[in-house]
C-alpha cells in the first residue's frame, strides 16, 4: 500500500463543512494518499473563550502534519478576538502566499478572458510587521520593516514557482522611486535573485501603473512578486476580475509548515443549505497535493473539475443561462467532479504538474549587506514638542551641538522646516531633528541625548544614522 501522507483537517464555520466534505470526497475519489488528523478551529473555540481561536492540541497537530488543509472559518463580531490567518501565518512562518487567479473563459464571465496571473505575496514583514508607535498624543507611525533574507526568500520562491509550473515571466511590483531604501531593497534583490534564472523573463513595474496595467491587461503578466501590502490589495483585485473570487484557492508557504484554502470566507447566509461552491478550496488542496508531491492526483483533480467546467455544471453563483448547462448543489457538483476523475478539458487549458522534485526550502543566503563597512555618522532626535514654529525650534536645538555633531536640518511629517522652510508648511507636534558628523560614536549620541534632556526637551525616540561604505544608510528630509 502507498504511504500516506498525514494532513490536519479543518472543517470552519458557515460553508466551511459543506465545501471541506465536497474537497475531500473529490480527493478521496481521485486517490489521494493523505490521512487525515482533524482540528476544531474558529467560531466554537473563540465562543469558549480562546481568543485565539484555536487550541493548543491543535498546534501539535500541525506541528506533526506541516500540512494545513482549512476551510473558512466566522470570526465572531466584537472586540478581543485575534486573526487565525494572522496567527497561524506567524506561528508557522508562513512567509509567502500563493493565489492562481485564472479566467475560465468562455464557461465563466470575465473581462479578461486571457488572464492566467500568480500573485506571490510577501506575507511577513512590511507594515504587517505591526510595529506601531504613538510617540506624540496626535501622531502615529508603522514601520515597514524589509530584511534582505525575507526579499531572498520569497524572490527565490517566486522564481523557483515559475520555473516549476512552466512560467515565463516574473515581474516584480514596487515603489522604490519614493521608498528607495525598503521597497529599494526588494527590488535589487529581485535583480540579484533574477539574474540566477535566464531561461525566465523578468521585469520591474511601479505599483501604481503596474497595478492599473495588471487591471487592465492582466493578460500581459504571468507570474507578479510584491512585498506584503501591495500583494493584499492586489491579489483581492486580480481575483475579483478574473471573475472568480468564488473559485479561487491560496497557499501559504513557509520553509517547514504550508497551509492550503480559499480566498473567501464563510459566507454564514449560504450555510446549511447545499449552495456553495467547493471550487476555491478544491483548488486549494490543488495546491496541497504538489506541496506533498503527489503531483499525478493534484493533475487528475484539477483536470476533472476544469472538465465539469466545461462541461457547464455549476453552482448557483457561477451559474449563467446560456452558458451554464446545469444548476447543481455543493454535493452533486463533488459527485459531478468525481464522475470525472481520469478524464481531461477539451477547450481549457489542462493543469500539468511537472514531477519536479519538492522544493527544497532555500534559506537566506547571508546578506550582502554583511560585507559592508557599517560607520555611526549621527542620530535624529525626534521630540515632542508645540511651543511655537520651526522658526522657535531651530535655533533652540542648535544649541545642542557640540562634541562634533552639528545640526544639520530639523523637519516634520518628512517636509525640511528648518534651517529655511516655508511657513505653510503643515506642522504636527512631532520633529525630528537631524545630528551629523563625519564620523561619531555612540558615547556622543548619549551626550547629545543628555543635553537635550538638560535643555527640557522631550525626546520620544532617536534613530541612530548610519553609512554602508560610504553611502548613507537613511533617506533626506524632503527640500534637503
Ligand atoms: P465571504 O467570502 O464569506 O462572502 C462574500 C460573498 O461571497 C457572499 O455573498 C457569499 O455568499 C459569497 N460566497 C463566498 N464564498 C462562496 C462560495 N464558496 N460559494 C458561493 N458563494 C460564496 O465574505 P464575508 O461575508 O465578508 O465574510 C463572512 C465571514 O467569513 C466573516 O466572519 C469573515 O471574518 C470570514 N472570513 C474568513 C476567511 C478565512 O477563514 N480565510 C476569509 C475571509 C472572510
Amino acid at each position: 500500500m502507498a504511504t500516506l501522507t498525514q494532513i490536519t483537517v479543518a472543517h470552519g464555520d458557515g460553508i466551511g463543512p459543506e465545501i471541506m466534505a465536497a474537497t475531500l470526497h473529490i480527493l478521496k475519489e481521485a486517490g489521494a494518499r493523505i490521512a487525515i488528523e482533524e482540528i476544531e478551529i474558529g467560531e466554537k473555540v473563540y465562543l469558549r473563550g480562546n481568543s485565539a481561536g484555536i487550541e493548543p492540541t491543535s498546534w501539535e497537530s500541525l506541528r506533526r502534519t506541516k500540512v494545513f488543509l482549512k476551510a473558512p472559518i466566522t470570526t465572531p463580531q466584537g472586540g478581543g478576538f485575534k486573526s487565525l490567518n494572522v496567527t497561524t501565518r506567524k506561528m508557522l512562518g508562513l512567509y509567502a502566499n500563493v493565489r492562481p487567479c485564472v479566467a475560465y473563459h468562455p464557461y465563466v464571465d470575465t473581462l479578461h478572458p486571457g488572464m492566467d496571473v500568480v500573485i506571490v505575496r510577501e506575507n511577513e514583514e512590511d507594515l504587517y510587521a505591526g510595529i506601531e508607535y504613538r510617540p506624540t498624543a496626535n501622531v502615529t507611525q508603522s514601520i515597514k520593516l524589509i530584511s534582505r533574507p525575507g526579499c531572498e526568500r520569497i524572490v527565490r520562491y517566486a522564481f523557483e514557482y515559475a520555473r516549476r509550473n512552466s512560467r515565463k515571466k516574473v515581474t516584480c511590483f514596487t515603489k522604490d522611486n519614493i521608498m528607495k531604501i525598503s521597497d529599494g531593497l526588494f527590488h535589487k534583490v529581485f535583480d540579484e535573485i533574477a539574474a540566477g534564472y535566464p531561461d525566465i523573463e523578468k521585469e520591474h513595474w511601479i505599483v501604481d501603473i503596474g497595478a492599473a496595467k495588471m487591471a487592465d491587461t492582466p493578460e500581459a503578466f504571468d507570474v507578479i512578486v510584491m512585498p506584503n501590502l501591495y500583494g493584499d490589495i492586489l491579489s483581492d483585485v486580480a481575483a475579483q476580475i478574473a471573475g472568480s473570487v468564488g473559485l479561487a484557492g491560496s497557499a501559504n508557504i513557509g520553509a517547514k509548515y504550508a497551509m492550503f484554502e480559499a480566498i473567501h470566507g464563510s459566507a454564514p447566509r449560504r450555510a446549511g443549505q447545499n449552495l456553495a461552491n467547493p471550487s476555491g478550496l478544491l483548488l486549494g488542496s490543488v495546491m496541497m497535493l504538489v506541496h506533498i508531491g503527489q503531483t499525478d492526483v493534484a493533475e487528475r483533480v484539477h483536470n476533472a473539475w476544469l472538465r465539469t467546467m466545461e462541461d457547464g455544471i455549476h453552482t448557483y453563483d457561477i451559474y449563467a443561462d446560456g452558458i451554464s448547462k446545469e444548476k447543481v448543489g455543493t454535493k452533486e457538483f463533488a459527485q459531478a467532479v468525481a464522475a470525472r476523475v481520469g478524464q481531461m478539458p477539451e477547450k481549457l487549458k489542462p493543469a500539468s504538474y511537472s514531477a519536479a522534485p519538492k522544493q527544497t526550502p532555500t534559506g537566506a543566503a547571508p546578506g550582502a549587506g554583511s560585507a559592508e563597512r557599517k560607520q555611526l555618522v549621527g542620530t535624529d532626535l525626534f521630540l515632542d514638542w508645540n511651543a511655537g514654529s520651526a522658526a522657535d525650534l531651530g535655533p533652540a536645538v542648535e544649541k545642542l551641538a557640540g562634541d562634533g555633531l552639528g545640526l544639520t536640518m530639523i523637519d516634520n511629517r518628512g517636509v525640511k522646516v528648518y534651517p529655511g522652510g516655508f511657513a505653510d508648511t503643515l506642522t504636527s507636534e512631532f520633529w525630528r531633528c537631524r545630528f551629523l558628523a563625519a564620523s561619531a560614536t555612540q558615547t556622543q549620541v548619549i551626550r547629545l541625548l543628555e543635553r537635550a534632556a538638560a535643555a527640557g526637551f522631550d525626546v520620544v525616540k532617536t534613530e541612530n544614522l548610519y553609512t554602508y561604505d560610504g553611502k548613507p544608510g537613511y533617506s533626506a528630509g524632503q527640500g534637503e
